[in-house]
């Protein structure tokens, strides 16, 4: 298996992860861009948004996020999610995050 969040999930690369359960893994971004900046993905592997919005486990990424939210304390200051999708948007990582931001004003538009 070649994808490197899928390697994350298999435990063969170590994260910090902050919540897992049967079909998301949540876990701190590597370079973080905000002081809460955390990737919620899906288990199952996926590439992109255009393959997610065929699956069920949608709504429990978004479950997922606003429990993290809350847990965190940014749920009363503010977040945002955010999803590359592909080469103009900068998606690196070739199988599908929610970048969840928060913990400081978050400028807009982003560049
Ligand atoms: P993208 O640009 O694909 O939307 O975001 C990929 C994100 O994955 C980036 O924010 C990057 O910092 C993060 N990332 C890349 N490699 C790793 C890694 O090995 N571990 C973790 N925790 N995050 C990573
Ligand atoms: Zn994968």
């Amino acid at each position: 298996m070649s994808c490197l969040f899928c390697k994350i999930i298999a435990n063969e690369i170590p994260a910090s992860k902050v919540y897992e359960d049967v079909g998301v893994l949540a876990f701190n971004d590597i370079a973080p861009q905000a002081p809460v900046h955390i990737l919620v993905i899906p288990k199952k592997h996926v590439d992109t948004v255009d393959e997610l919005i065929e699956m069920s486990v949608i709504s429990d990424l978004f479950a997922v996020m606003k429990k993290l939210a809350a847990e965190l304390g940014i749920d009363k200051s503010g977040y945002r999610i955010v999803i590359n999708h592909g080469q103009d948007a900068g998606q690196a990582v070739p199988h599908l995050h929610f970048h969840l931001l928060g913990g400081r004003k978050l400028a807009w538009p982003p560049g």
